[in-house]
């Protein structure tokens, strides 16, 4: 469909931003829907749109549905399935609201929701009631109220950007908003996560780089899920970010049937150390609405940290977590190590499932 695209309009991320696929004609020209999948995109029309970067779509298997890069992209028939478990707002952040577009559940640190678009709408995603939603985009005078929130709890001491995807603001607002948080006295961090390294790394232009270059600290946080995703323009994206001084973190959300496996999640997490960036968490796919289908057992997220701890460098090892339903926060699970305990002795099992015995002093 794209072949005769020149390379510079290729490589414009304004160009990959207009000429994203968000309908059924032009999907069908590029892929092999099943039945399945054509029956989901029309149903999901009015509740969570579909929008495709022709960089992201030209990743996809054009027969394989069980493609990774399909499965996040393209609806399945699971997404219109409902379960009486299901939430609408499963970390209840809308609850947490001292401000609109503020969720400030932890003591030290915020979310603060500046835009709702992204470049790609993930099916997984756990803010489908209000991200592609035009109605509940967040306003220039929202912003203002969230960083006079910001400005005026001095408890805060580390902002987390958010939405949506922060890097479909433009360079100006981005500027504009990281210098204000970054002058605010008690504001010690600002963190920004973004899947736009993953769905339109062209957008990590040299001029982004340079007004991210003139804040900091400042975190990156991105989101890839699958080997599939690291191609030499997502590499050209995180080099730029790490250049420009971003210390850079991915969130991996576990998915059935995308990355529910220790190889995949190893090669990943091996070329994320080999481009700077280190793995922080894997999440456990949330009770959402219409995303049960790519959840996981607890147990799956286990055994991945398990094959990962010991076989492979302690920093491709990520902290496998579940935000708790209802607000609860982030816990994280670990295998269990600690097989028995016999007065001050304790047994441990080491990655190779070897028995050694640990004294422990007296509390
Ligand atoms: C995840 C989250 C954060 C950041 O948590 P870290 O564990 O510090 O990365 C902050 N606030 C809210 C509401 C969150 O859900
Ligand atoms: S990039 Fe993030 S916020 Fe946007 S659709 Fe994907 S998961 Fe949701």
């Amino acid at each position: 469909m794209w072949r005769d695209v020149p390379e510079a309009l290729w490589d414009d991320w304004t160009w990959q931003q207009q000429n994203r696929i968000t309908r059924l004609d032009q999907l069908e020209a590029l892929i092999d829907l099943t039945e399945g999948e054509r029956e989901a995109f029309i149903q999901s029309q009015g509740q969570f749109r579909v929008s495709i970067t022709p960089y992201y779509a030209a990743l996809m298997d054009p027969q394989d549905p069980r493609c990774p890069i399909r499965q996040q992209a393209v609806p399945q028939a699971g997404e219109l399935e409902v379960f009486d478990f299901e939430l609408r707002d499963p970390l209840a952040e809308e609850d947490h609201m001292p401000a609109p577009g503020i969720t400030h559940r932890y003591p030290d640190r915020v979310l603060f929701y500046v835009i709702h678009h992204c470049p790609v709408y993930c099916r997984h995603c756990t803010r489908k009631r209000k991200v592609s939603d035009p109605t509940t985009a967040a306003s220039r005078l929202q912003i203002e109220a969230g960083l006079d929130y910001i400005a005026r709890t001095p408890t805060i001491k580390d902002v987390l950007l958010s939405g949506g995807d922060p890097l479909s603001l433009s360079d100006e607002r981005l500027d504009d908003i990281l210098g204000r948080l970054l002058a605010v006295d008690h504001v010690e961090l600002v963190r920004i996560g973004t899947r736009n390294p993953v769905t339109l790394p062209q957008r990590v232009t040299p001029a982004l780089a340079e007004v991210l270059r003139r804040h900091r600290p400042l975190y990156v946080h991105t989101h890839f899920n699958h080997p599939t995703e690291c191609t030499p323009e997502a590499a050209l994206a995180l080099e730029r970010l790490a250049d420009a001084g971003c210390v850079l973190g991915n969130q991996m959300v576990l998915l059935k049937g995308v990355n529910d496996d220790a190889e995949a999640v190893l090669e990943l997490n091996r070329w994320l150390l080999r481009h700077r960036c280190r793995p922080y968490y894997i999440f456990q796919c949330d009770m959402a609405e219409g995303i049960t289908h790519f959840r996981t057992p607890l147990a799956r997220g286990v055994e991945i940290i398990d094959r990962l701890r010991g076989w492979a460098s302690g920093m491709a090892v990520p902290h496998f977590v579940i935000d708790l339903p209802g607000g609860g926060g982030k816990v994280s699970l670990l295998p269990q190590y600690r097989v028995a305990t016999d007065g001050p002795w304790v047994t441990f099992r080491n990655f190779e499932g070897r028995l050694f015995q640990f004294h422990d002093v007296a509390p």
